[in-house]
């Protein structure tokens, strides 16, 4: 199973290979760009991947971006996960989404057991480490 791809960046900005349900072995969500009924419940009703203004493959396309939805939730990331979406669509506008999957390697790569770690955890869910 590949954690980095660029069919795992959802609209939002999210890398869903670094997201626990993605990565979990049990109940595994597909990513953000599968079918619904494949999804988490969460995700399958989110008004982001199924909003009308969605045109382009991100929500940095869209002229009502950044829209006070995608930055809620990208302020919920930041504060609670350390992470941000909108810079993650600001660097895939910028660089590329090949060049951003690179960039993801470096970032998330666990340094004792070199496994992707997810951004929802404090410790590594391959090897236990805290990274
Ligand atoms: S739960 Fe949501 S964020 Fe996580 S992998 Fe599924 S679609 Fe992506
Ligand atoms: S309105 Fe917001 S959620 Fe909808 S496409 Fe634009 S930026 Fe994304
Ligand atoms: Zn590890």
């Amino acid at each position: 199973m590949s954690h980095l791809s660029p069919a795992l960046i959802a609209p939002c900005g999210m890398n869903c290979g670094l997201c626990i349900a993605y990565q979990r072995e049990k109940n595994r969500c597909p990513g953000c760009r599968e079918e619904d009924a494949k999804k988490s419940h969460y995700c399958a009703r989110c008004r982001i991947s199924h909003c009308e203004h969605l045109t382009g493959p991100f929500c940095s396309g869209c002229t009502e971006f950044p829209c006070a939805r995608l930055k809620r939730l990208d302020q919920r990331y930041r504060k609670k996960y350390r992470m941000s979406m909108l810079a993650n669509l600001q660097e895939i506008e910028e660089e590329g989404v090949s060049e951003f999957l690179n960039q993801e390697e470096i970032r998330w790569r666990c340094r004792h057991c070199k496994e992707i770690v997810s951004v929802h955890r404090d410790r590594c869910i391959h090897c236990g480490q805290e990274w």
